[in-house]
């Protein structure tokens, strides 16, 4: 775990991989919900956590959770790790352990954090503030006023922006407050917020991490004096994911590093092939060199990521028309998996929101977002051509 210095892509193949009497190369599935002992004493040294082991499946004590959590821990080179039945399960339980103090979300986040943020903890008295990238002489009030985390993804959905994660710890630990970030977008292979101070990661494992749009599942990553209050919570909510579910999102990490490279390489060349189309006004990519966070991208980040947005010439309905004649890219919300999937964000992540406020967080109608999968860059470069020429 923190201790391990082999490479990633050797961690997710061999970190947390338990063998079994008929030697399996790695964790068997425990369905199992509920695991018997030898004896009553034996019994309490783990309810007491004397010793460690199985107990009970939601408690997280079953070995093919406890398993994928020691690969997720070593993912972002952290002490510990929790996985969860969703990533908004992992940010509820968040919320709830380190959030009393009042939270601030930095900049665009997903729809689902947002509506947790601005409706739902506050009905339970839990103060939050949204404040976004321009406005961040804010922070340091908000921060300066007691607010004990600071909340931020980065890159940004679906502008791309990126903020500095050593320059964001530092402010909230002058203050007394935490740092955690939703590694998403980038995945660990692109980002360790960790290392850059952060001091908690959060994962929709749904996508980079599950990779193939066939499972829902979140992570937290980060060190144990962290962790412990958040596994509280996760017990008594009981969003510790299904055994199958674990199964299954192990075997996806073993190919997290294979994937995320591809998409990160795949995404540039698309990138950089409509960077000067006729039809796009603007490709926003933290990848190519004039967009403004390239900087801030090339400093922090080990690649750019598999997500882009393309601007087209024109409105919504232009955009509109440009995804329904593309034939590759599947017209879908959610980002990550192997397939590629293009949408606009004005009809699903920020539908909901006014055109005022979608101003204010730079968003168009125009906007189309692609999340890259790893086909052939020239059949992608070959659907979008056709689509935009359409
Ligand atoms: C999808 C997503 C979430 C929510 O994850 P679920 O697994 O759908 O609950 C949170 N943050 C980001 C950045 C996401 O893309």
């Amino acid at each position: 775990m923190g201790t391990d210095n082999r490479g990633l892509s050797t961690r997710c193949v061999h970190a947390g991989e338990g063998s079994d009497a008929h030697g399996s190369p790695h964790t068997p599935t425990y369905t199992t919900t509920t695991f018997a002992f030898p004896s009553t004493a034996a019994l309490l040294d783990v309810v007491e956590g004397r010793a460690a082991g199985s107990l009970y499946t939601r408690y997280g004590f079953n070995p093919t959770v406890q398993n994928l959590e020691v690969k997720l821990a070593s993912l972002e080179n952290a002490e510990a790790a929790l996985a969860f039945s969703s990533g908004m399960g992992a940010e509820m339980a968040l919320f709830l352990a380190h959030g009393r103090r009042g939270i601030i979300c930095l900049g665009d986040a997903y729809g689902g954090t947002l509506e947790l943020l601005s409706q739902q903890l506050p009905q339970l008295g839990i103060r939050t503030a949204l404040v976004l990238g321009h406005e961040s002489a804010r922070l340091s009030e908000l921060l300066d006023d007691g607010y004990g985390l600071l909340f931020a993804e980065t890159p940004t959905n679906p502008v791309l922006e990126v903020f500095d994660i050593k320059v964001l710890a530092d402010a909230a630990h002058a203050r007394r407050a935490l740092l955690a970030v939703d590694n998403t977008f980038a995945s660990p292979v692109n980002q360790q917020p960790l290392a850059l101070g952060a001091d908690l990661v959060v994962h929709s494992a749904t996508k980079y991490l599950g990779g193939h749009s066939d499972i829902t599942a979140g992570a937290i990553m980060g060190g144990q004096e962290l962790i412990a209050p958040i596994f509280a919570w996760r017990k008594n909510l009981g969003t510790t994911p299904a055994p199958e579910t674990c199964a299954l999102l192990a075997r996806s990490l073993r190919t997290l590093v294979l994937r995320v490279r591809q998409q990160n390489e795949t995404a540039q060349r698309i990138a950089e092939a409509f960077a000067h189309h006729p039809r796009i006004r603007r490709v926003l990519y933290p990848g190519l060199p004039d967009f403004p966070f390239h900087g801030k991208a090339a400093q922090q980040m080990a690649g750019f990521g598999g997500m882009l947005t393309i601007e087209v010439e024109g409105d919504a309905a232009t955009a509109a028309a440009v995804v329904d004649r593309l034939r590759l890219f599947a017209i879908a919300p959610s980002l990550g998996g192997v397939e590629s999937l293009a949408t606009q964000p004005v009809t699903t992540t920020h539908h909901g929101l006014s055109d005022d406020e979608r101003a204010r967080r730079g968003i168009t109608g125009a906007m189309i977002r692609l999340s890259v999968g790893i086909e052939d860059a020239r059949d992608l470069i070959a659907d979008l051509r056709q689509a935009l020429d359409g």
